[in-house]
């Protein structure tokens, strides 16, 4: 598996495969691989074969642009040998794995904002994040041109601020999306798991309890929004340790609060486990 530097090489990579008549898939990541990361790597290995012949890049790269000036970008879990590991283990072509100065060379004045959206779920609470989010996957797909491009259903509003962003600059990328990977408890994985301590790690598992307790009451037929945010509200409340950041049921293209949830209708939570913030959310049935 080779291992790209440049954007020069990543372009020139995928415009050689295209050649070929491959198509090209491409994972972005932060590294700090897990399987939810391997599960991505694998659906695009997996369309990459009923495409007959396709290939499979895999992007690592801790984004500064969308980490706030609080934020843990400098303490961020990096493993780049073991993540190379994983991503060939998982059928990986290449791994793209640029410096800072690469994706924005000197002086870099330009960025991409999904306007609204950006300021929405966990845009609210994390001012710039989808800007630097919208502005990196960008570079990532203009310079990759790939065919699809694969993210986790995990950072939900994540993905229809890619969504937006790939239909308003008309790139001609499908965007794939993912099932959360969850450890056998329930807990999302996530590269942000490894702040948790024992205590932290036990408290955590209330998102996931809340997400499915907003699964259960819609699917036994509660459709008010207020409704399944209470319910929600009071499992979060049991544990005082957490702070609860948002609570929320909005439509998954708008990510604008819903008061009646539709089939689906996105149901996302965010909260902080001492100073850890972890997210999850469920498609409503
Ligand atoms: P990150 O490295 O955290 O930026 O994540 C890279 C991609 O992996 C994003 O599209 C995430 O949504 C996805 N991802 C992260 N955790 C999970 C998970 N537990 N299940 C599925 N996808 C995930």
């Amino acid at each position: 598996m080779e291992i790209l530097r440049t954007v020069a090489e990543l372009r020139h990579w995928s415009r050689q495969e295209r050649s070929r008549g491959n198509t090209v898939g491409l994972v972005p990541t932060m590294g700090a691989l897990h399987a939810g990361h391997a599960s991505l790597i694998r659906a695009a290995r997996i369309r990459a074969a009923r495409d007959s012949s396709g290939s499979v890049a895999v992007s690592i790269f801790v984004n500064p642009t969308q980490f706030g000036p609080n934020e843990d970008f400098a303490r961020y879990p990096r493993s780049f040998d073991a993540d190379c590991a994983l991503a060939q283990a998982e059928g990986a072509d290449v791994v793209f794995a640029p410096t800072v100065e690469e994706l924005y060379p000197a002086g870099a004045a330009t960025f991409v904002e999904v306007e609204g959206l950006s300021d929405r779920l966990d845009g609210a609470s994390r001012p710039g994040h989808f800007r630097g989010v919208a502005t990196v996957v960008a570079k990532l797909l203009i310079a990759a041109e790939p065919d699809r491009a694969f993210f986790g259903q995990k950072d939900a509003a994540q993905v229809a601020v890619v969504r937006r962003m790939v239909a308003d600059l008309r790139l001609a990328t499908e965007i794939v999306v993912c099932p959360i990977v969850r450890e056998p408890d329930g807990l999302a994985l996530s590269s942000r798991n490894v702040y948790l301590s024992g205590a932290e790690r036990a408290q955590a598992l209330v998102l996931s309890r809340a997400v499915r307790q907003a699964e259960a009451l819609a699917a036994s037929g509660e459709r008010h929004a207020s409704a399944l945010i209470a319910g929600v509200r009071q499992t979060f409340a049991a544990v005082s340790e957490i702070r609860t950041d948002y609570i929320e049921v909005v439509d998954w293209a708008t990510l604008e609060p819903v008061e009646i949830a539709v089939p689906g209708t996105l149901f996302a939570v965010a909260a902080y486990v001492g100073p850890t913030r972890l997210i999850d959310n469920a498609i409503l049935p």
